[in-house]
Order: C-alpha cells, then sequence, then structure tokens
C-alpha cells in the first residue's frame, strides 16, 4: 500500500518543479512566483510572473498557467469546464486576491503550496473555495523572494546609478 510518505514525495517533487519555474522568473527580473497546473498527473500549465516582461500587472504566474490551460483544452478540444474541476495548483506564494479568485471561478480541484489561506477563506463570492495544503517548500519559496528583493530593480534606468568615486 502507498503511505503517506509517497504521496508526500511525489508533492514534493512537484513543489520543486514549480521552484523551478519560479527561479526561472528571477532571472527574468520578476517577481519570483512559479506554478504548475497538473491533470491527470501531466503538466497542462506553467506559469511564472510576466509582468515586467508584458508590461502588464495582471500576468500572475497562475493567470499565465490559467491561460496555457485554455490553449491546452481547445487543442485537445476538451471543455475546459470538465478539465478545471480535476486540476491541482502547485504554486511557490500564496495566491493574490485576484489570481484567487480566478482560480475559485474556474473550480479547480485543490492547490498545494508554501504558504497558503486565502483561497479557502470566504472573502469574496467567487464559487466554492477549493482543498489547499501547505507549508511545502516554504524556506525555498521566501528565499527565492528575499533574493530578488535584495538585488536592486532591474528596470531601473543605468544613468541613475552612480558610480563611486573609488580614488582614496
Ligand atoms: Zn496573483
Amino acid at each position: 500500500m502507498a503511505g503517506a510518505g509517497e504521496a508526500e514525495a511525489a508533492l514534493l517533487a512537484w513543489m520543486d518543479r514549480a521552484l523551478a519555474v519560479a527561479k526561472e522568473a528571477l532571472e527574468k527580473g520578476e517577481v519570483p512566483v512559479g506554478c504548475l497546473l497538473v491533470y491527470e498527473g501531466e503538466v497542462i500549465g506553467r506559469g511564472r510572473n510576466e509582468v515586467n516582461e508584458t508590461k502588464n500587472a495582471t500576468r500572475h504566474a497562475e493567470m499565465v498557467a490559467i491561460d496555457q490551460v485554455l490553449d491546452w483544452c481547445k487543442q485537445h478540444k476538451r471543455d475546459y469546464r470538465e478539465v478545471f474541476p480535476q486540476l491541482v495548483l502547485y504554486v511557490t506564494v500564496e495566491p493574490c486576491i485576484m489570481c484567487a479568485a480566478a482560480l475559485r471561478l474556474m473550480s479547480i480541484l485543490s492547490c498545494c503550496g508554501s504558504v497558503l489561506s486565502i483561497s479557502s477563506d470566504d472573502m469574496v463570492d467567487s464559487g466554492d473555495p477549493f482543498e489547499c495544503s501547505s507549508g511545502y517548500r516554504a524556506e525555498e519559496a521566501v528565499e527565492l523572494l528575499k533574493a530578488f528583493y535584495r538585488q536592486e530593480n532591474p528596470n531601473a534606468p543605468k544613468s541613475k546609478v552612480r558610480k563611486k568615486d573609488r580614488r582614496r
């Protein structure tokens, strides 16, 4: 019989893959959030923040992944209303209100992440709350965020950066 340890190992493996997506975001100068939408053991949505790249404040990892799932459904001639309720979201950082509401509207099955609570709260009338489990790979996700906020804003114009006089 497959024990709880095995299920947890599988979950952590998905979280590692989501973290790899978050690292990609960090390398591109985006807030490091990554997520996967998994359907029957297959990744059909894979998103990272694209806010700076697209200059669109709504291009959060989850929204990018939702769009990919909609494309996947079109390509595979599947009804998204049947696919979304089977989806499991693996995300490195708690979805914001916008994404949580979108995920609820699309009726995803469940959500696993590092730090979560909002998606199960009764804060907006946007469909049934989905099941959440949190606490997975939280340290790694937080480390990525810290790394992002430590670096200088890569979008700042170069001319504004003054070089220090090195002569002593
Ligand atoms: Zn969001």
